[in-house]
């Protein structure tokens, strides 16, 4: 494994971090503790010292999850990060009961990173309102938190703006190839760092949207590499690259992509690629996003949809639709798996999603013209 130095907290940590977003789940739709448990202990074992979850993550079952994987001997081998959802929070009392609950699921006297979850300008200032600093400090003071971050969503000019009010000592942003202009993108990871803070990255493979299936018109640049690599790997090597990123947290479901990941992150010549290898990846990222209709990252904040649209789901055939030229399976297979009423022509277009993507996508559109793609 590879490892950096955390600016401000002053620790070592594995370039790669173990999030806890897309935990593998059975057949019912609950998480596969079993395996989960496996999987967290498995990256820990092959040297990840960083794991993160949150309180909603997987119906609010991540955390407990994550707290039963970090018994026997695991907890004390990495630096836990968890976050506080401000939208859900009712007022300064529910703050700390959200809290306390949050150390109760873990099993753990003190939470390492502590962050205002998904910032975007109404969560920064619902925060305020809610003195949401000052409980943190407080609980910092009592060694319940190590140390405060932010997690965010929004544009780069509001980034830079989160960066000067407050002293943090972290920040996690959003960052793959296709996103390098999107939210803070490459300039606000560039200006963080800067500023001193270590800054960590999510959604590195874009939630598996550059590795699971890739477009024939892809497939046909990455053939044109001198040395041939994985999708995963490629992305990953993009942001090793630069030497800003801290870490890249990556949500593993499987046992296969834990494998693939710790074999690439501990790669000694990760952060290498030549100046060839960057403008392929260039040309990746403008045919994907030509591709991609609506970029989805999966994370599943819109839900649930008051008519029980899976709503990721719905935006990932249409998307293939568009990236595999209209190809009939993609049809069959909507029709086949997604239940009726609860398909893109159910939709009631109240907006509840659009108010809660972090990516600000227009679903409701996609949805219109994923009922008109494939009739129903
Ligand atoms: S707009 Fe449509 S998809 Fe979005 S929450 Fe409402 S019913 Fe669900
Ligand atoms: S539509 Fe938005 S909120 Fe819903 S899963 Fe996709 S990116 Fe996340």
């Amino acid at each position: 494994m590879q490892y950096r130095k955390f600016n401000k907290i002053n620790e070592r940590v594995s370039l790669l971090g173990m999030g806890t977003m897309r935990l593998p789940e059975k057949e019912d739709g609950d998480v596969d503790e079993r395996e989960a448990i496996e999987i967290i202990r498995g990256a820990i074992d092959s040297g990840v010292t960083y794991v993160d979850t949150a309180y909603t993550y997987h119906n609010s079952t991540s955390e407990v999850i994550l707290g039963k994987a970090l018994k026997d001997g695991y907890r004390e081998k990495v630096l836990l990060a968890d976050k506080m959802p401000i939208w859900l929070v009712r007022d300064e009392q529910h703050m700390e009961e959200i809290f306390y609950e949050q150390l109760e699921r873990l099993d753990t006297d003190c939470i390492d990173m502590y962050l205002v979850h998904s910032v975007e300008v109404d969560i920064w200032e619902r925060a305020k309102e809610l003195n949401l600093m000052s409980f943190l400090e407080r609980m910092k003071a009592q060694g319940r938190i190590k140390h405060i971050g932010f997690s965010f969503h929004d544009s780069y000019e509001f980034f830079a703006k989160m960066l000067d009010e407050y002293p943090w000592e972290f920040c996690q942003i959003q960052l793959n190839y296709m996103d390098k202009n999107h939210q803070a993108g490459v300039k606000g990871l560039k200006l963080a760092a800067q500023k001193g803070l270590g800054v960590i990255i999510m959604e590195p493979l874009k939630g598996g949207r550059l590795t699971d299936a890739v477009p024939p018109a892809v497939k046909a640049l990455w053939d044109k590499a001198e040395i041939s690599r994985t999708p995963a790997e490629w992305a990953f090597k993009w942001l090793a690259n630069k030497p800003e990123v801290t870490l890249m947290l990556s949500g593993m479901s499987s046992k296969p992509q834990l494998e693939e990941n710790i074999r690439i992150l501990s790669s000694e010549d990760v952060a290498e690629l030549t100046p060839e290898e960057k403008s392929l990846i260039d040309e990746v990222s403008d045919e994907y996003n030509r591709l991609i209709r609506y970029s989805c990252t999966g994370c599943k904040y819109c839900m649930p949809c008051p008519k029980g649209l899976e709503i990721p789901r719905i935006l990932r055939y249409y998307n293939d639709w568009c990236a595999y030229e209209q190809n009939p399976s993609t049809k069959a297979e909507y029709i086949t798996w997604m239940e009726e009423g609860k398909r893109a022509s159910d939709c009631l277009d109240c907006k509840k999603c659009e108010r809660l993507c972090p990516q600000h996508l227009h679903v409701t559109k996609a949805m219109k013209e994923a009922s008109e793609a494939f009739g129903i």
